[in-house]
């Protein structure tokens, strides 16, 4: 199996590696990039994105945004439809006007910080976690019928996915809603590397429901391997796929209503 890698950063983004570096390792597995939009010292307008398309076309690599749901500016059609694929992630939620960021989950899941996990006190709040629930799946759902993503990129990557066992913190039913939209309009579901997300018991869910996949390492340094996606697609019983190949299926996945 040759799995192609959609999630990578390069220094247009919080990677460190250049896009001219990142076109290099395509020869090692194949590859895209995607970089953050927006970033402060990156992409902030659509003509930023185009120029990124066009400088990482060039260069031979497949190209992708990781589009900052909820956060970055409506991607117009045209844009879209020219890059080869737009993964859309949920990194904060916005709450009562302020903003309720992933950082540290994010760190947690990594490894970045040991246990215990800094905000569990705070999440363990069952209110806090039934909002969080609600307005993560509020973003992915706009971001695939508003914005056309391809892919959700770390789709239970959150505070909630930090607490513990993620059969605990994402309720069934919850998995089930985020599963359908994606099998409804043909978007994939990530196999974050960084993050070690979506858990087994997801990922088999969504393949009986018959779900597109997409590997991402989210690699921003060195070339991340892909051995825990590997073990988490042989554990789930995935190796069949399907799986996205770099850019977004012909018949499908054009769902955008709006520009
Ligand atoms: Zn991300
Ligand atoms: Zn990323």
């Amino acid at each position: 199996m040759r799995l192609f890698d959609h999630h990578i950063h390069s220094s247009r983004s919080d990677g460190s590696v250049t896009l001219e570096d990142r076109a290099k390792s395509v020869a090692v597995r194949p590859h895209g990039i995607s970089d953050h939009y927006p970033w402060p010292t990156g992409m902030q307008t659509d003509g930023d994105v185009l120029r990124y398309l066009d400088d990482a076309a060039r260069l031979g690599l497949r190209v992708g945004i990781e589009y900052d749901l909820g956060v970055a500016p409506a991607l117009p059609r045209s844009t879209h439809d020219a890059l080869d694929y737009v993964i859309g992630s949920v990194h904060q939620l916005a709450m009562d006007g302020t903003r309720l960021g992933y950082d540290a989950a994010g760190a947690f899941l990594k490894g970045r910080t040991p246990p215990p996990y800094s905000e569990a006190a705070r999440f363990a709040d069952p209110e806090l976690q039934r909002r969080v629930l609600e307005a993560h799946l509020a973003l992915v759902r706009v971001g695939i019928l508003e914005t056309g993503i391809d892919i959700v990129g770390h789709p239970t990557m959150s505070p909630l996915a930090a607490l513990g066992d993620p059969e605990v913190g994402y309720p069934v039913e919850w998995q089930e809603r985020l599963i359908a939209l994606c099998v409804e309009h043909d978007v994939a579901i990530e196999i974050n590397e960084a993050y070690r997300v979506p858990h087994r018991a997801f990922l088999e869910r969504a393949h009986a429901r018959g779900a597109r996949f997409s590997v991402g390492s989210d690699s921003h340094f060195v070339l991340l391997p892909l051995d825990r996606t590997e073990a988490m697609i042989r554990d789930a019983g995935l190796a069949a796929g399907p799986f996205l190949d770099g850019r977004r299926p012909q018949a499908g996945v054009s769902t955008a209503t709006s520009s």
